[in-house]
């Protein structure tokens, strides 16, 4: 009997393939599951099965699957210009355009944006980007970057250094120098008997700690994302914030929000920063600057950061890729989308609020510890005991939960024993009640 179409796709894999974040022996096993097309909030995989995609593939594909638009803007910026740069000099009309509307959306004094072609890049772009900033200012010892332990800003060796994935360290000697790490604000695994705000503030003193022990004029900034995502949809308790924000105020250091995930509405507003009303300098983009259908990423620069970078002479970085105008193309039709359908005023006023409302009726399941979210953000705990907060000591549930849930035509990530959604910001209120059936399922398929 001859090979069917999917077995041929997993040979293909297994033998010219080398795909991201996978262990390549247990793939090659069990054979890759192939997507072979998307609609709305709905994949298909190679064997005609339809799966609900409570991821929005990355956390990206914010204005769902299918969009002609989308398709259109790319072929028509494709028949004009193709390609050219944005180096020596040169500039293209969709990549200004996209810029302006960036500043449109962007938190008051945040007008101009460096483009890149990732999140990765775009974090690689603010490391250098804030230690050139304070040599120009005559402080060129203030190198050091704070960063959280598991924090994640990509892949690159910067955005792995400033992250805090110690599995990611372990592989290839990182982080680089200059780089320094303090706990992050995890009430829920780390926050022991204290009150989430009491635990929220003594996590943020840590920052101060961190600043005197490195010494305080040598910290450029501090780097973290308003909600840590591939960490396990980290809410930090309402006191982590503000005080934060003071204690960077007091020793004068940069703030890094990384919106890589949490920007253009995945929490009902804007940008993450929006929505807990902090003001950083430097913004790294992606994901949802494009809903993911071409790759494109980008660092948000507030105007006095700016101001010095304009006195500094040339800026020795950039990508071929900086601002493609392809990319540029789509991600300007993407935020018309989401401006003119109003896609991130609905999530604030309506599918957050049906999404948590049902989210939180997860609680009640004898295997969830505690179900968080925030927006189009949701986590759920699993623990052995709902009481003591014990875990399983078999590793494997989470990914026992996550398969359950592909094979009931569900796509749910688990970050250990924490299972997270991120959906398209347009799912419906018909396609949640199918979400929390499904999870519901695969939890009691689970327990
Ligand atoms: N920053 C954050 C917060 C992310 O979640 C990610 C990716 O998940 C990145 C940066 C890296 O982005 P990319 O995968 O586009 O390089």
């Amino acid at each position: 009997m001859s090979d069917t179409q999917t077995q041929q796709w997993q040979a293909m894999s297994r033998d010219h393939h080398l795909p991201p974040f996978s262990d390549y022996k247990t793939l090659n096993a069990r054979g890759a599951r192939i997507i072979t097309r998307a609609d709305g909030v709905y994949l298909w995989d190679s064997e005609g099965n339809k799966i609900l995609d409570a991821m929005a593939g990355l956390w990206c594909v914010n204005v769902g699957y299918g969009r002609e638009e989308l398709v259109e803007a790319a072929s028509r910026q494709m028949r004009e210009l193709p390609y050219y740069n944005l180096f020596f000099q040169t500039a293209h009309p969709p990549a200004l355009a996209l810029a302006k509307a960036i500043a449109e959306i962007t938190p008051a004094g945040m007008n101009h944006v460096f483009f890149t072609g990732s999140g990765s890049e775009a974090n690689d772009t603010v490391l250098r980007m804030v230690r050139h900033y304070w040599a120009i200012k005559g402080q060129p010892e203030k190198k050091v970057v704070i960063g959280r332990w598991n924090g994640y800003h990509g892949s690159t060796v910067a955005g792995v250094s400033l992250g805090g994935m110690k599995a990611m360290h372990g592989q290839g000697d990182l982080p680089i120098p200059g780089i320094e790490h303090i706990d992050q604000p995890y009430w829920f695994g780390e926050g022991g008997d204290l009150d989430p705000d009491a635990f929220g503030v003594q996590v943020a003193e840590q920052l101060e700690r961190k600043i005197l022990e490195v010494g305080e004029d040598k910290i450029a900034a501090f780097i973290a994302e308003p909600i840590q995502g591939a960490g396990g949809v980290i809410i930090p308790p309402d006191s982590y914030w503000p005080k934060v924000r003071e204690i960077l105020d007091r020793y004068d250091i940069l703030l890094i929000a990384d919106e890589v995930i949490c920007g253009f509405g995945r929490t009902g507003e804007w940008f993450g920063s929006d929505y807990f009303g902090n003001a950083p300098d430097l913004m790294p983009i992606a994901k949802g600057l494009t809903s993911g259908y071409i790759p494109m990423g980008g660092v948000v620069v507030r105007d006095e950061v700016v101001q010095t970078l304009n006195e500094g002479g040339e800026f020795y970085h950039g990508f071929t890729y900086s601002g493609h105008p392809v990319a540029a193309a789509v991600a300007l039709e993407n935020i018309r989308i989401l401006r003119e359908e109003r896609i991130v005023e609905r999530v604030k006023a309506h599918t957050a609020p049906y999404l948590q409302k049902r989210w939180a009726e997860l609680a009640e399941h004898p295997l969830v510890g505690e179900a968080r979210g925030v927006g189009m953000l949701g986590a759920l705990e699993l623990v052995k005991d709902k009481k003591t907060r014990e875990r399983f000591t078999d590793q494997g549930v989470g990914m026992r939960c996550r398969d359950h849930c592909f094979d009931n035509g569900l796509v749910m990530r688990a970050v250990g024993d924490t299972m997270i959604i991120s959906p398209p910001l347009v799912i419906s209120t018909d396609e949640i009640d199918e979400l929390l059936a499904k999870v519901r399922r695969c939890l009691d398929l689970t327990a």
